[in-house]
């Protein structure tokens, strides 16, 4: 069976303070509210990790990511934080590759490469996302897009790296714009996806491979998503930002 993932990603949110009440607001919901083996991340901005971090320590089901990792491992990067400093604070899994990323801070298929090594590297699980423009999409080559990417930084890890790798789909069409992907169109990436991941690496990890969907997930219409056979879960941006949307898309299972 594969794990079932629900993880905010926080972006840059909230203050402190706002941030502390969000995520005691989702820990107490996650412990009241929900049922079966959902695991539950968050994502804050990198100088709340520590303190959210604690707040759910006593929670099994919570979990912490960052938003970000240096693909160097210490030294003169001013600004950078390294995996070993992440875990040093309790950090558990890391997003790599988000489209923001790539775009605004121009980070290449050889940079996720570099960060997927150096996470894996500290026993941080990686969140590696993909996913298409709308131009790819309208011109029918979202397949072909999405199978250069997961080739470009993911096929150089071995089978052992890549067996804690968590991938996620997000459309760019779809982030932030309340367009989300048709239950069907999710579905059929995420096949296409894993059967790229059974090509690069061996068939059980592919399908042990935990693949999320992203992109204007809500309440309403997470059901549907999480249905499909490989959908299994989401990666959440603006709804994750309100612990009832959040916690309601996490009981969609
Ligand atoms: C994201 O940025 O990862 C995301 C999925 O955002 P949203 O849910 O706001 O579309």
């Amino acid at each position: 069976m594969r794990k079932r993932i629900v993880a905010g990603n926080w972006k840059m949110n909230k203050t402190y303070e706002e941030a502390l009440t969000l995520v005691s607001e989702i820990d107490n919901m996650v412990k009241d509210e929900v049922n079966g083996d959902v695991t539950v991340i968050v994502a804050p901005p990198f100088p709340f990790l520590q303190s959210v971090g604690k707040l759910t320590q006593g929670n099994d089901r919570m979990h912490l990511a960052a938003q970000n990792v240096s693909e160097h491992e210490s030294g003169a990067y001013t600004g950078e934080v390294s995996a070993a400093m992440l875990k040093s604070v309790g950090v558990q899994y890391v997003i790599i590759g988000h489209s923001e990323r790539r775009m605004y801070h121009h980070e290449d298929a050889q940079s996720l490469y570099k960060k997927l090594k150096t996470a894996i590297a500290q026993g941080i699980t990686p969140i590696f996302c993909c996913g298409e423009p709308l131009e790819e999409r309208d011109a029918d080559r979202h397949f072909d897009y999405v199978d250069k990417q997961l080739h470009d930084s993911l096929s150089y890890l071995s089978n052992e790296e890549f067996d804690n790798v968590v991938v996620a789909y997000e459309p760019i069409w779809a982030i932030g714009t309340g367009r989300t992907a048709s239950s069907q169109q999710a579905q059929e990436m995420h096949a296409y996806i894993r059967e790229q991941l059974s090509r690069m690496f061996d068939a059980e990890a592919a399908f042990k491979c935990s693949i999320l969907y992203g992109g204007s997930c809500n309440p309403g219409n997470a059901k549907e998503l999480f249905s499909q056979p490989d959908v299994d879960g989401g990666l959440i941006g603006g709804a994750s930002l309100k612990s009832r949307d959040f916690t309601d898309i996490i009981k969609s299972f």
